[in-house]
């Protein structure tokens, strides 16, 4: 987004003689078109001063709007200056000319070389008539900015600013390139994985880019365009983003700034479905997560905390042949679990977790090692192993990332 700087030229401002009423009439003009105003600055007229203020709002600002100082007398330098600053001349516009000619014939006052002197715009400007003096205004592109220049006199800039400016701000902004992007989210997938798959996309692509990040288990890939429309940038985008797909659509969950869990709540919205949890490792942050999300009372029905032995036989009727046959880390103890609460909680939906968080070893199996169970009404329960690598915490986080996944599947 373009952003102003307004740089009001002149000596009387400083010493208070005069109220910057342009630069107020200017910031309440922009911000109707839609451009930001972050700084505005004074400055006297004086040629070293005034080219620190230009390098300073270079530096911050993408269009410098200056008014005042472009008068016939010594003290106007702002034209000069900033000529001399982008290295352009200063040559005579004839429309200019002819009107401070017609100016003087219509005042019946005699014109000087002076008043020549305001004919002179900076070379390949956008100039501005003047239809209440003499000084043209001017729009003037070099590298990455913008530079206007307006009279000082509030009765020659304010007409001039609403008929040519303002439009002329406002046709530069439809030719500046827009900027789009999206980010595509995929899970199940390692960041080195994806980048080699897409090897090719990422190499020969300049417009759109394609850039991953890999974060918390999660690969992104987000695609930026730029181009003069939106639309197009958005139709380039949507090409990659096919291209992507054919080759990781499987892996892929969601836009730009969807989590996992909002991915999963989608899906189970649309079709209706109501969701129980039994967790062990997690201990209740799957159903934590899920409830963190506003709409999520029709989806989940409750869950239990069976962090021990104990709790998974009374709190899930998880059998107690089960747990000594196979343990608490085991498919069978994660199918029952996710059954039972199922059946427990008449949910459409039962899913489980239970497996060993760490830092030490349980049941001989190292940290990491979990098993997901999830049981559909009418369908064969599903149990998951992971084998997850990081900290205790980290192997909590991921798994209920793992539940969402494996239900999103
Ligand atoms: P001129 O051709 O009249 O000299 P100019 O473009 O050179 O115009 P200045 O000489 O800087 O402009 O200012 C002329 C007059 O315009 C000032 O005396 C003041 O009355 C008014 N003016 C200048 N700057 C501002 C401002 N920022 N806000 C309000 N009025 C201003
Ligand atoms: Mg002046």
């Amino acid at each position: 987004k373009v952003n102003a700087e307004i740089i009001a030229v002149g000596s009387e401002l400083l010493l208070g003689q005069i109220t910057n009423t342009n630069a107020t009439f200017i910031a309440a003009q922009l911000a109707e078109i839609g451009v930001d105003v972050y700084y505005q600055t004074v400055v006297g007229d004086n040629a070293e001063r005034l080219e620190a203020a230009i390098r300073t709002a270079e530096g911050r600002a993408d269009l410098l709007i200056f008014t005042g100082g472009l008068g016939p007398t010594k003290d106007d330098l702002t034209k000069e200056t900033i000529a001399s600053h982008i290295e352009k001349k200063l040559v005579t516009n004839e429309d200019a000319m002819r009107s401070i000619e017609q100016f003087f014939i219509r005042t019946k006052r005699k014109m000087t070389e002076n008043n020549k002197k305001q004919a002179l715009v900076i070379e390949g400007s956008k100039v501005f008539p003047n239809d209440h003096g003499m000084a043209p205004g001017m729009l003037a592109k070099s590298g990455n900015h913008y530079y206007m220049l307006l009279p000082g006199p509030p009765h020659e800039l304010e007409p001039m600013f609403i008929h040519y400016a303002s439009p002329a701000i406002q046709e530069e902004l439809e030719t500046i390139e827009k900027i789009e992007s999206r980010v595509l989210r995929f899970f199940g997938i390692g960041e080195s994985q994806l980048e080699t798959e897409i090897r090719h996309i990422l190499d020969s692509q300049t417009n759109p880019t394609v850039a991953p990040l890999a974060k918390e288990g999660e690969v992104t890939l987000r695609i930026t365009a730029k181009h003069q429309s939106a639309e197009t940038a958005n139709e380039m985008i949507d090409q990659v983003e096919k291209e992507i797909m054919q080759i990781a659509g499987s892996y892929f969950y969601g836009y730009n700034d969807m989590t996992l869990m909002e991915a999963l709540l989608e899906k189970l919205s649309k079709k209706q479905l109501t969701l129980a949890c039994a967790e062990s490792l997690t201990a209740g942050k799957f159903a934590a997560e899920m409830a963190s999300i506003q709409g999520v009372s029709t989806m989940l029905k409750g869950g239990v905390v069976v962090y021990s032995n104990e709790a998974k036989m009374k709190l899930a009727k998880v059998k107690k042949e089960t747990l000594d046959k196979y343990g608490a880390v085991s498919s069978q103890c994660a199918k029952e679990l996710a059954e039972n609460i199922r059946s427990i909680m008449d949910a459409d939906i039962g899913i489980s977790f239970t497996g060993v968080a760490g830092p030490d070893s349980l049941e001989g199996h190292p940290p990491g090692t979990v098993w997901i169970g999830i049981a559909i009404k009418g369908k064969e329960t599903a149990t998951y192993l992971l084998e997850l690598p990081g900290s205790r915490n980290n192997v909590r986080t991921r798994s209920v990332k793992y539940g969402c996944w494996h239900l999103l599947k």
